[in-house]
């Protein structure tokens, strides 16, 4: 049975950790709050009824108006490192976690972004813009669509505050559930503070990770165990990334979620044209997080994560012998979506050269990341077409003999292995200039352009008549807009 607001079964685990992880606070509220979307998905998630979705009690939970019932409303401490240089304390400068919601098939926690200054503001004004706040509704529906670890939005709430950035804009609030917003730079933070550090990863062990734990055993085992499955997850969620041509942006330390989440959707993009040292962040200038940095700079995001729990008393190799399992699980997840992007079985000897060289092709053509994995299924029977596509024709006619050579070797039915690369291959992807469109509308009190997005996305291997214009490639115009650290 589906619930409303108020029946909703809401516990803080968060909150039991000793006061120092967090400042209990309430949210600062905003002028005229209207509900400009609500993720009938996500309440789902949460056992929250369609109905309860148009409630007054709804609308006054996701505007910080008042709290969670049963909730413990507070913002969390952090540090990190951002762009590779240590920053010290950070936290919840903008965010208020709610508290969890017991759901149907597990915990939620609820928080609020753009809800007001906390302890942790520094210079910022606590606010979010309604062009950040829909970027990141759609960004995080679009990766649950793709069937990518990621925080969830539940609503998407809009007023009549300015918020003061390059221009004027309006200022907005996002719900975002997540089972726990704890990142690396949590950890980070308490790195000279044994006792906390160990009260936090014993909170995270326990509730997150509690197959690390082993009765009887050594007690580093299982932060060795967890730092192990914190690699593995991390890993597989960049070499996730890698394979939708999707930039996060700003991956510091304070940006990782150490679930191996996307989460903190700032600057990021989906590559149109394909470039493998793609800046999606124009505040990015030296390329930090550039697409084909993305492995390696969570690799080191990993070593700031196992420095941290060097204050444990952990002994050093240890440590880094389980950071050293994190290329070979990213080339599991990678070689593994790429076999099934490509159509191949199974990876061979030899695939690697294949792969590289078809980035290689791409980013000689700056050819469309999606629309080329998508197109590739039929390449082989309509190789003129496919050939037409680049200005390099024999270069692009070596590869496809090639890749023709390599799918004969498995001996694969057409239909079967088109249907499979279909069913992988994404025909939708949240393009900048298609959120562009949705903000637009947005600001106009308009909502249903976020309703056809998240539509697409949600099923965005699945043609769907009437939106071609949707799949196409970017408008000449639409190629220059840029997203920054602003927002
Ligand atoms: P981000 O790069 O968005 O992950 O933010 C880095 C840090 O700055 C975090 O501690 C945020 O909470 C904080 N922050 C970002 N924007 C604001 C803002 N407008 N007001 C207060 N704090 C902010
Ligand atoms: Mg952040």
């Amino acid at each position: 049975m589906l619930a409303s607001v108020k029946q909703l079964q809401v516990v803080n685990s968060f909150a039991q950790l000793p006061p120092v992880f967090y400042t209990p606070l309430q949210p600062q509220v905003l002028s005229n709050p209207r509900l400009l979307h609500a993720n009938v998905e996500v309440a789902r998630l949460l056992g929250l009824s369609e109905t309860a979705l148009s409630s007054q009690d709804f609308l006054d939970v996701v505007s910080g108006v008042k709290p969670l019932p049963d909730g413990k409303t507070l913002a969390a401490v952090y540090s990190g490192h951002q762009f590779g240089v240590w920053a010290g304390q950070l936290g919840d400068g903008r965010a208020h976690l709610l508290g969890e919601v017991v759901g149907p098939g597990g915990n939620w926690e609820l928080q609020l972004k753009g809800s007001g200054r906390t302890p942790y503001s520094r210079m910022g004004d606590g606010r979010a813009v309604l062009r950040s706040s829909v970027r990141e509704y759609l960004a995080s529906e679009a990766m649950a669509g793709l069937g990518i670890p990621t925080s969830r939005a539940l609503a998407l709430v809009v007023s009549d505050d300015p918020v003061y950035r390059e221009t004027v804009e309006t200022a907005a609030i996002v719900t975002r559930v997540s089972p726990s917003f704890v990142r690396f730079g949590s950890f980070e933070h308490w790195s000279s503070s044994p006792d906390n550090l160990r009260l936090l990863v014993d909170y995270v062990i326990d509730h997150f990770f509690p197959e690390c734990r082993i009765e009887g055993g050594n007690p580093d085992d299982d932060i060795l165990r967890f730092l192990r499955s914190v690699v593995r997850k991390t890993a597989q969620l960049v070499a996730h990334w890698q394979t939708v041509g999707f930039c996060h942006g700003v991956m510091n330390t304070d940006n990782m979620s150490i679930l191996g989440l996307t989460i903190d959707y700032g600057p990021y993009g989906f590559m149109d044209a394909f470039q493998v040292n793609h800046i999606c962040n124009h505040s990015d200038t030296q390329g930090r997080y550039a697409w084909n940095a993305q492995p390696s700079v969570a690799n080191w995001n990993l070593y700031r994560l196992a420095s941290s729990l060097l204050g444990l008393g952990l002994d050093a190799e240890a440590l880094k012998g389980e950071l050293a399992h994190f290329e070979a699980d990213f080339l599991q997840t990678y070689q593994s979506n790429l076999c099934n992007k490509l159509g191949l079985r199974q990876w061979q000897p030899g695939d690697e050269s294949l792969v590289d060289d078809w980035w290689g092709l791409l980013h000689g053509q700056r050819a469309d990341f999606t629309l080329s994995f998508r197109e590739l299924a039929v390449a082989p029977q309509q190789p003129a077409a496919f050939v037409a596509g680049f200005d390099d024709k024999s270069a692009a006619q070596a590869w496809l003999d090639r890749y023709t050579q390599r799918l004969d070797q498995e001996a694969r039915p057409v239909s079967e292995r088109i249907d499979q690369m279909n069913s992988v291959n994404p025909v939708y992807v949240l393009r900048n200039h298609l959120a562009q469109g949705a903000i637009e509308a947005a600001e106009k009190g308009d909502a249903s352009e976020i309703d056809t997005l998240l539509k697409l996305l949600r099923d965005p291997y699945v043609e769907q008549a009437g939106y071609e214009a949707y799949a196409a490639k970017p408008p000449e115009h639409a190629c220059q807009l840029e997203v920054s650290c602003s927002s």
